[in-house]
C-alpha cells in the first residue's frame, strides 16, 4: 500500500516563463526544511492498477494552506484505497474486516428494530435464492449468484422450492404441447392415451 508524501509547491516561474513547481529554491530553507511563507501544500499518492488493469498515474491533489490539512487528505485517500483494497464487503474505516460475529450481531440488532421476527444476516442468502427460483430463475444462474460449484447441490438446498418450480416448467411445457384451452386443467395429471 501506497503511504504518498505531502510537499509544497509555488507557482513561481523561470526566466524562460517554466513554472517552477516543486523546484523553486524559495521553497526551502537553509537547513532544508520547508519555507513557513512560501508555497502551497500538496499531497500526492501512488495509485494502484485500475480495473482494466492499466497502470494509473499518482493521485496529486494541492491548495491546503498547512500541511496537517494536507496530511488529512492524504489520510483519507489512504483510507479510501485500504479499503478498495482488501475485498472485503464489510470492514472497518481503515479496510481491516470486522469480526462476522459482530455483523450477526448488528444485523439481528437492526432486523428488531425493523420490527422483523428473528432473521439471521445468513437467512437472507437463502431469502433471495427461494425468492429467485419462486420466481423462474434458472438453477444454473442461481448456482453461481451464490457461488456453489455444482447446481446439484443447489437444487438439493432448496428441495423446498425446487418442486414448485419444476411443477411450473412442466405446466408450462404442457402448454406449448396443448395449447392454451387445456390450461385451465394444468397441474393436473394428464393421460397421454386418452
Ligand atoms: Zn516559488
Amino acid at each position: 500500500m501506497a503511504e504518498g508524501r505531502t510537499f509544497k509547491r509555488c507557482s513561481c516561474r523561470n526566466s524562460d516563463g517554466k513554472a517552477l513547481g516543486q523546484k523553486c529554491p524559495k521553497l526551502r530553507r537553509a537547513d532544508g526544511g520547508w519555507s513557513y511563507r512560501h508555497g502551497i501544500w500538496n499531497y500526492q499518492i501512488e495509485l494502484p492498477p485500475g480495473p482494466d488493469g492499466k497502470r494509473r498515474g499518482p493521485l496529486r491533489r494541492g491548495g491546503f494552506a498547512t500541511q496537517d490539512a494536507a496530511k488529512d487528505g492524504l489520510g483519507q485517500v489512504r483510507d479510501l484505497l485500504a479499503l478498495a483494497d482488501s475485498g472485503f464487503v464489510f470492514t472497518h474505516p481503515d479496510g481491516n474486516r470486522l469480526h462476522p460475529q459482530h455483523i450477526s450481531d448488528q444485523f439481528l440488532w437492526l432486523a428488531c428494530l425493523a420490527g422483523l421476527p428473528p432473521v439471521r444476516l445468513h437467512d437472507l442468502r437463502h431469502g433471495a435464492a427461494s425468492l429467485m427460483l419462486a420466481a423462474g430463475v434458472e438453477m444454473k444462474v442461481v448456482q453461481e449468484t451464490l457461488g456453489h460449484t455444482s447446481s446439484a447441490f443447489t437444487a438439493d438446498t432448496y428441495t423446498s422450492v425446487y418442486p414448485q418450480v419444476a411443477t411450473a416448467a412442466a405446466e408450462k411445457t404442457a402448454a406449448l404441447l396443448f395449447g392454451k384451452q387445456d390450461q385451465a386443467q394444468l397441474g393436473q395429471v394428464i393421460s397421454l392415451r386418452s
